[in-house]
């Protein structure tokens, strides 16, 4: 049985409910978690506001602004985490960014600063959170990270975002090798392509999804709640035995050979 009662969870990467991390959290606390939610903080708080009206429903224990480009706040997340719990058994890395320069046109013109922008955003975030993570797990831990084909193959306009994840594929691998004496697993999930606000910056998302609903063995998508099932199950016992994968949630997409 998927049994997380007594597991202290925190999930980055909520922007409202349409968002992955919002799947992932509610299959968290079903399966019985404590939750600790971030957000984006921006000047108006309206990024706030809209979080706290999506979490509402799953009550979570801490609710805490984190930019992960600002370091201040990363550190004054997990200490929130260590002063309301004392440990941290699973951090969700759900989040992303690539400015619209990086996302279509010619791969060669991207421009350096969007570059440096959206590594530091979408993967050195995930080793330097996974720091302070590492000292919480005193219990060892999961940690969790999302991905996308478009780090392995090339998806048309996934450009910049490409480069990002094929670099958090292999800290998934770096992490998984540094922390498995800790009991820390640290796992991937690639998902297939849903509609949220970080994807439709990908230009073409809408007609990736109806190819994916067409050549996919199961013909169709997935949704947020199936990516939170295969989260909720990497977070568990059950999957104590499996660290430093990449796990494909995409209808069986990846494995066809056909375009
Ligand atoms: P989303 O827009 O709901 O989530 C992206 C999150 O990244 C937002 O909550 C945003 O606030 C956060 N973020 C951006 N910059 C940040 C920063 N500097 N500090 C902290 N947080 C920041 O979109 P989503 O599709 O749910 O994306 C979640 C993850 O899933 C991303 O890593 C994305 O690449 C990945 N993913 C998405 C798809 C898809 O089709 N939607 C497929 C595979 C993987």
């Amino acid at each position: 049985m998927l049994d997380l009662t007594g597991k202290n969870a925190l999930v980055t990467g909520i922007a409202n409910n349409r968002s992955i991390a919002w799947g992932i959290a509610q299959q968290l606390h079903a399966a019985g978690a404590n939750l600790a939610v971030t957000y984006l903080p921006d000047e108006k708080g309206r990024f706030e506001k809209k979080v706290r009206d999506v979490v509402e429903p799953i009550n979570p224990s801490l609710i805490v602004p984190c930019n992960v480009q600002n370091e201040g706040q990363v550190e004054e997340t997990f200490k929130a985490v260590a002063d309301t719990w004392g440990k941290l058994d699973i951090l969700i890395h759900c989040l992303a960014f690539a400015d619209k320069d990086g996302l279509g046109g010619d791969f060669s013109a991207i421009p350096r600063d969007a570059f440096s922008q959206s590594l530091e955003i979408s993967t050195f975030s995930l080793g330097n959170m996974a720091k302070y993570a590492k000292p919480l797990m005193t219990e060892g831990g999961s940690i969790v990270t999302l991905t996308y084909l478009g780090g392995v193959k090339v998806i048309p306009n996934y450009n910049l975002m490409g480069i990002a994840k094929a670099g958090l594929e292999m800290s998934v691998r770096y992490l998984a090798s540094e922390l498995g004496p800790n009991n820390i697993r640290v796992n991937a999930i690639s998902a297939g392509p849903i509609r949220t606000l970080a994807s439709s910056a990908v230009g073409g998302i809408l007609d990736m999804m109806r190819h994916v609903e067409e050549v996919a063995p199961l013909k169709r998508t997935v949704t947020q709640l199936e990516v939170g099932n295969t989260a909720a199950f990497l977070s568990s016992d059950l999957a104590s035995g499996i660290t430093g994968q990449v796990i494909y949630v995409d209808a069986g997409y990846e494995i066809m050979g056909m375009g």
